[in-house]
This record gives structure tokens, C-alpha cells and sequence, in this order.
């Protein structure tokens, strides 16, 4: 957005870090809650942030947005994906007191949710994570990892009937995180995967690209790929690449008088580019597109680290009679926690490698040879 002229001297970098943040589509975005299974607002904030830039848009039986940008020439069909959901936790009971049972849905990090904020079901009434108070823990189980079935979310409610009248047996609660920019980082809940719903906004909301691109913004990846794989069966498409968001452990180790190699991915590094993880191995065409476009570009990236984990491509490559895949992350560090950290740059230089591998896309990418 253009600024007026003004005759102050320019407010210092750090001053500005520290103001408000944004209201971008990313804050917005990354506060909403959805927790697979419970996409709706999410879902809203990406209809109305396609709405006009897109030929065809419907919501599948399962919740899924498929979009549909046509393309100019005759490039074929490429999907395009990104999750809408998030780790969190589904309400299972009550106590009398009113205090509320959950389980966990995804896999959030159980070992840090005592004293979380939460916010609960539809009307995101706000709640913490309770367990016994340290003061009161016997020595022996200061050691020992609570499960959350030790745990309550607490909204404050006196009884069992008046929790009742507010929450019902299935709702849903996410973690209570505000995005927040923190001088060239950017931190807040979720941003595994909401990153890649914001990076697949925005190719949608340019320029036409020689093939039909097909965007869903996927249900259910945190509990199994399930939206990815009905997704990908109703497209059809010749490729697939998956926008999401990749763990990083790269912080130095300073018990360990050794470098960190179990990193995965480091942040600043720009995009990582996945060559295999636990559920699927990535074509070599894809890698080679994406390899050579960023080398041509001048673009960073990074190869993300194989082990643990997994996107949507482990459904969406064995769908139909296979369809090539590859995933492409931002990295985050702490996923799946109440707060994850991630580089601007890095989901800057995201877009700008995606945008670049599409205009570049022809179908001839899937008849040279691999790397
Ligand atoms: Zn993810």
C-alpha cells in the first residue's frame, strides 16, 4: 500500500516490527480455527479471497474448495494444494464441575499443553488447557509426561449443566494464538499449513497461466491426506505440486558439541524442495522444473531433509494410475505447537519460485528426463 508522504523522519526498523500487526490475509488466516474435520472458517476467508479470480469454484462433499483458473494455451492440467486444517482437539466429556474432556485430533504436541489458551467450538469460546498445578505434583511425576487424558479445558464454567449449555460433545477446540510479526519473522498458530493457503491465494489471484491450474484447499490432512485424496481423484490432473508448511529444528544444540544435522529444513534458506519423505517420494521431472527455474530466477532453496512426516502428495501421487508429485514447504519452526515461527523471505521467495515454475510449465517438463 502506498504511504503519504510525511515530513517525520522515518519510524526505525525495530519501532515498526513491534507495531500491530497486519490484518493480511495470513493474520486472518492463521487466527481462525479449524481443526480437521471443522474447516468452515477457513474455508469462508478463501472464498471470499478468490472470489473474482477464478472461473469455476465449488466445495466438495467433503469440504474441500476446488478452484478452477483456466488456463491460455495448451499447458494441460496441473492440481495445486495446500491444507485448510490445523492440529487440535475435539471435546469427549464432562466433568461435574464443568471442566471439559478432549482428545487430541492430528497430532498436536501434547508435552506443552498444560496452560494454553484455547478456543472452543463454534462461538470460539475461550478456555486453557488445565492439569494439576506443579505445587501439588509429587516429585516422581514431575518427570513423567502428562497425556491428555490427565488434562481439562477449563471455560470457566461453575457445573456440568451450565458447560453443557455451551459446548456440545464433537465441538472442536484450536489453540488461542494471535499472528504476530516479529522483525523478519513471522509467528502464530498454524502456520502449518495456513502459509500454503495464503501462497495458493495469491497464484490464483494472477495472471493466468498456460495450463488449467486447479487449486484445493484440502480437509483433513492433519488425520490422513483424507480431503487430498477425493481432491485429486475428481482433478484428474497430470501433476501435483503440494504447498504446505515443513518443520524446522535448526537451532543450535548447545549440549551437543556437534552440528545439528537432523535440521530437516533451516529457516532463511528459502523454499524446501522435497526429494522424499515417509509417505512419498517425489518425481524427478517435478524436482528438475522446479531446480532449474529457481537457478534460472535466482531464487534460494533447499532440499528438505528425508525422514519423519508427510504432505498431501502421499495420497495425491497414488491416486487414480498415479499422478507425479511434489511437495514444496515454507519451513516453521515449533508446528504443531500453540505457535510456530517462520521467515517472511522464506514464504516470499515460495511464491516467487512457484509463480516463476508455473509460467515456465509446459507439458514437455513431463517428458525430459529427471535430475
Ligand atoms: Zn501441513
Amino acid at each position: 500500500m502506498p504511504t503519504r508522504p510525511t515530513r517525520k523522519p522515518a519510524p526505525a526498523r525495530r519501532a515498526a516490527a513491534l507495531a500491530a500487526p497486519p490484518d493480511d490475509l495470513l493474520s486472518r488466516l492463521s487466527n481462525a480455527v479449524a481443526v480437521s474435520g471443522d474447516e468452515g472458517a477457513v474455508r469462508r476467508l478463501i472464498l471470499e479471497a478468490i472470489h473474482g479470480h477464478v472461473d469455476e469454484v465449488k466445495v466438495d462433499a467433503l469440504g474441500n474448495v476446488l478452484a478452477l483458473k483456466r488456463g491460455t494455451g495448451r499447458g494441460g492440467r496441473v492440481l495445486v494444494t495446500a491444507h485448510m486444517d490445523e492440529v487440535g482437539f475435539m471435546i469427549t466429556g464432562f466433568d461435574s464441575d464443568g471442566a471439559l474432556h478432549f482428545e487430541p485430533v492430528g497430532s498436536p504436541e501434547e508435552r506443552v499443553l498444560p496452560g494454553k489458551p484455547v478456543l472452543v467450538g463454534a462461538q470460539r469460546l475461550p478456555g486453557v488447557i488445565g492439569a494439576m498445578p506443579i505445587h501439588l505434583l509429587p516429585a516422581d511425576r514431575r518427570k513423567t509426561l502428562l497425556k491428555a487424558s490427565q488434562m481439562r479445558i477449563d471455560i470457566g464454567a461453575d457445573s456440568e449443566a451450565a458447560a453443557r449449555r455451551l459446548v456440545k460433545l464433537g465441538d472442536r477446540a484450536g489453540f488461542a494464538t494471535e499472528f504476530a510479526v516479529l522483525g523478519p519473522s513471522i509467528a502464530g498458530k498454524a502456520l502449518d499449513d495456513r502459509l500454503g493457503c495464503a501462497t495458493l491465494v495469491e497464484l490464483l489471484r494472477g495472471r493466468p497461466y498456460s495450463f488449467d491450474l486447479h487449486a484445493a484447499f484440502t480437509v483433513q490432512e492433519e488425520v490422513g491426506m483424507r480431503g487430498a485424496r477425493v481432491a485429486a481423484f475428481a482433478v484428474d490432473p497430470q501433476a501435483a505440486f503440494i504447498l504446505d508448511c515443513t518443520p524446522a529444528y535448526d537451532l543450535p544444540h548447545s549440549d551437543e558439541e556437534r552440528e545439528n544435522t537432523q535440521y530437516n529444513s533451516r529457516l532463511g534458506l528459502g523454499p524446501a524442495i522435497y526429494v522424499a519423505d515417509r509417505a512419498t517420494i517425489s518425481d524427478q521431472r517435478l524436482i528438475a522444473h522446479l531446480q532449474r527455474t529457481a537457478d534460472q530466477a535466482g531464487l534460494p532453496y533447499q532440499w528438505r531433509q528425508p525422514g519423519g512426516g508427510g504432505t498431501d502428495a502421499g495420497a495425491i501421487h497414488l491416486a487414480r494410475e498415479g499422478i507425479p508429485s511434489v511437495s514444496v514447504s515454507v519451513p516453521g519452526r515449533y508446528l504443531h505447537t500453540p505457535v510456530s515461527l517462520a521467515r517472511a523471505d522464506d514464504w516470499r521467495h515460495t511464491l516467487q519460485l512457484m509463480r516463476a515454475a508455473f509460467q515456465a510449465w509446459t507439458p514437455g517438463v513431463l517428458r525430459r528426463a529427471g535430475r
